[in-house]
This record gives structure tokens, sequence and C-alpha cells, in this order.
């Protein structure tokens, strides 16, 4: 089997049996990756071959990673899929980017993105859209579309990305593979351009769950630079093979209605089944409070965003276009810096925060999220796990939508988690209407243990994942036409 198809674990496997060193994996991965993005135009960056350092055989992860663009690795352009940072290079090493590299693992690329991680798709990047591997017309879903698509494609074996409302998991689940959005504090964002600061989480992209576990072991830890990060110590590889019997998942109705697509449908029913296979306890339940959280998240985002993307105006960052009075160059390097998306949600966000609104809205938001949460608490009381499918829908065709409302809507299973601070994991569920979808696993805050060992106990029972044989979407003879 070639190198690239390999897991992160198999991976490590190989060194440590001296089956390949990490130079023979940096090789092989750097050709596919090469030959493989022209196709889905994953990557806004790769470095070249000469600019990567081969790392040793004895760190722990001599691995080859992909990072979202919004992310920063010191020297590298960070545009955020933005006119506005098109040539912003950055100066320092996020905190997860130092732990990766602590380990040994070689950083990549950068991949595309919606612009400042607004979006489900990659259509918002200002640059391209990436595609989805699986169909070259078809969107891979966002903001990590570009994370995904690459993690997919075997590009890498995993990729960083952030999630703010599903942007992990979304791309995830319409490229086949595993996304993690890690417990509100467990992992750092320092070093992440902040969409909104109140729901970011920095995450990895793997193709198993045991592989977003070992990403997830490294990135997890207080850091002093986050003062948000908490100091809880947790193996998620420990306990993960572990039996589930016994484990009770609720199905929140609402996260399955009737517009759901009825080929998602059938697989997530499928995906209950094999929980009640592993003598899983599955009830349906009422949660009417979750219709709000779409609203709640589209007023607290570009509250939030409006304040947080203030700073890029043309004077310290990035892109800017020179004139006479500083108002108007600020407002012009704003208005030809931004795309129509980012426009939008800071019109919106400036409004939502405005005196007259504020209470109307904002407050209110702020109102029904503590509201929703405290019901996501009850329900954790009696339930250890949420299952609902992770999109409604196959990916769409990327001349299909042009609606944003349609794209907000392709969040609506994956806010819930962001609002609430859960741990969360889409991992793949089969196929429908020819595309991969996801199934959507939430756990109470910290309990991310327990969420790998319930995902992964469906991924064996399942599947659609064995090991090493990851069902790639496109043969050598495909990726050549
Ligand atoms: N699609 C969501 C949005 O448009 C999620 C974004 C994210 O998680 N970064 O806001």
């Amino acid at each position: 089997m070639e190198i690239w198809k390999n897991t992160v674990e198999s991976l490590v496997r190989g060194i440590r049996d001296k089956s390949w060193s990490p130079r023979d994996i940096l090789e092989a991965f750097y050709k596919h990756a090469w030959a493989a993005d022209s196709r889905i135009l994953a990557f806004i960056r790769m470095p070249k071959l000469s600019e990567i350092s081969i790392p040793d055989a004895l760190d722990s992860l001599p691995l080859p990673f992909a990072v979202k663009d919004n992310i920063m690795v010191e020297g590298f352009q960070t545009t955020c899929g933005s006119y506005a940072l098109w040539n912003y290079k950055a100066g320092y090493d996020a905190t997860a980017i130092a732990r990766l590299k602590a380990s040994g693992a070689v950083f990549f690329g950068k991949t595309n993105m919606d612009e400042f991680a607004m979006g489900s798709s990659t259509k918002y990047s200002a640059f391209f859209t990436t595609k989805n591997p699986w169909d070259y017309y078809r969107i891979p879903g966002g903001s990590s579309g570009g994370s995904a698509a690459a993690v997919a494609a075997g590009c890498v074996p995993f990729a960083l990305g952030s999630d703010t409302g599903g942007s992990n998991r979304l791309p995830a689940a319409h490229c086949g593979i595993v996304g993690y959005k890690p417990s509100y504090g467990l992992v750092s964002r320092y070093g992440l351009v902040s969409l909104a600061s109140s729901l970011d989480q920095i995450g990895p992209l793997c193709r198993s769950v045991r592989d977003a576990a070992c990403i997830g072991n490294i990135l997890i830890g207080k850091d002093e630079k986050d003062a948000t990060t908490v100091d809880r110590p947790m193996d998620l590889l420990k306990g993960i093979e572990n039996s589930i019997a016994g484990k009770r998942c609720a199905v929140v109705r609402q996260s399955v209605p009737e517009t759901i697509d009825p080929h998602v449908r059938r697989a997530f029913w499928e995906a209950v089944e094999i929980f009640k296979q592993n003598r899983c306890v599955v009830e349906e339940i009422d949660f009417p409070e979750e219709r709000y959280a779409i609203a709640t998240y589209h007023i607290l985002v570009p509250s939030e965003a409006s304040s947080n993307l203030a700073r890029f105006d043309g004077v310290r960052y990035g892109f800017r276009i020179p004139e006479e009075s500083l108002t108007d160059m600020m407002a012009e390097s704003r208005q030809y810096g931004f795309g129509e998306e980012v426009k939008r949600r800071m019109l919106l966000g400036a409004f939502y925060l405005g005196e007259a609104q504020y209470d109307s809205h904002y407050q209110k938001a702020m109102k029904v999220r503590r509201l929703i949460s405290q019901r996501v608490h009850q329900i954790f009381q009696d339930y250890d796990v949420l299952l609902s499918p992770t999109s409604l829908f196959s990916p769409f065709r990327i001349t299909e939508n042009t609606d944003p409302l349609a794209f907000y809507l392709s969040d609506k299973n994956t806010v819930l988690a962001n609002l609430v601070g859960l741990p969360a994991l889409s991992i793949p569920m089969g196929f429908a209407n020819g595309m991969p979808c996801g199934l959507h696993l939430q756990c109470k805050p910290f309990a991310d243990e327990m969420l790998f060992n319930i995902a992964r106990a469906y991924e064996k029972s399942a599947g659609f994942f064995e090991d090493d044989h990851y069902p790639f979407p496109f043969q050598e003879e495909r990726l050549w036409l």
C-alpha cells in the first residue's frame, strides 16, 4: 500500500518497525499532495520540499500536517482566506502549532477556508473554492474545507482546523473523515485569528477516531497565553476501546426534522441501530429550545466578529489602500479588503451591538444561550451522549447554492456544541446520495474521553473504516484523468 494511504497510527508504527523513515513519509506525501491538490485546490500555500526539515525518527510524531489559514505558523502567510490579510506574515507559532512541532510534526501547508471562517462551503474564500475529493463538482463544506479535503484526499495524514459553529465537523462529514471540536477551554487558541471568541476552538481533522484522539492528546493542555484554557489533563486514548454497553444515548427529535434529506435520515437510523446492537439505551427526546440555537448563534457570532475584526483597519496588518486622509484609508482598505459575507456579518454585528438594539438582540441572545445551556445540562443528567446527523443534507453542488441563509442552516445541528462548550465529533456514517455523511456525537463539557470511547465503538462496529483501509475517494487513474 502507498505510504500516503496510511493513518497517523500506522505511519508511526511503520517508523518504529523501520518499514520507512520520516524522509520516505514526507517525500511520499509531498508527491501525492501536489498531484491531488491540482484537482481539489485544498492548499493556499505549500512549502517547497527544500523548506521542510526532516524530523527525527525518535520524535513522537514525525509526520506532515496541514493547517487552516487562520492559525499562525511562524514565517508563513496567514491570510484567513481574505484579501484583507493576503500579505500578512505570522511572526510567531500558535500554541497548537508549537505543540505539534515539539512532537516532531512537520508543517506542510496552509489550507483554504471561508473568509475569516465565516461560511460552510469554502465558496466564501476570497481566492478560490476547494472541491470535494469525492465529487469535484461539490463543495467540501466549511469553513475548514481545505483542511478536510486535504486529509480526505490523502495529501496529509491529519490537519488542523478551527470550529466556531461546526467548521471542523461539517467539512469532516462532507468529506468522509473525522472532525473533532474539543470542550471549550481544552485547547489553546493563542495564535488563532478569532472569529467569535466565546465559541472558537481549534481541533484536528483525521481519518480515524483513534488518530483524532492521538492528535487531540498533543493539543490539549493549559496555556498561560490563553486565559480561557483550563487545567484538565486527560488522555483521549485511555479507555477508547472499552465496551459501551449500558451507555445512554439521546436523539433529539428536532435534530432529525421532517426536512432532512431522506437518504441522510436512513443512514442515521442505521447508525442508531448499531448503538442498540452495542447494548446502548437509545431514547428519543424533545428539546424545543433547540430551535432557537441557530438564531442565537447568528446574533452572537456577527456581534463578536464585528468587534474582533475591527483591528483589520489597513493600519496594522495586511492590505492597505493608500489615501490622503486616515479615515479614507481605513474605510477603503476595509471596503476592498473584506468580502461580501464578512461585510454582511460586520454590519449585522454592529447593528446588534448598537445602543437601540443591544437589549432586544445581543442581550436577548445571551439569555437564550443561558437557557439552552441549562436545558442541555439537564439532558446530560440523564444521558451520556447526544446523537444526530452532522448535516441534514449532502454537500451542495458548487454552482447550486448562493443563498447565505441556506448555508446558515447547514449548521443547524452543530452550533449547539459551541454555544454550550460541549465536546463534539463528526465521524463517517456511510453514504447518502453517493456522498459521505457524518454522525454527530456530543457529550457534556470535559467528557471528551467518553466521547472518543463511544465514537470508537461505533466506528469499529460500523466497519466503515477499518484500520488502514480508508476508502479513498479517488483512485490513481481518476486522479490523473
Ligand atoms: N458555518 C458557520 C458560520 O458560518 C461556522 C463557522 C465556523 O465554525 N468557523 O458561522
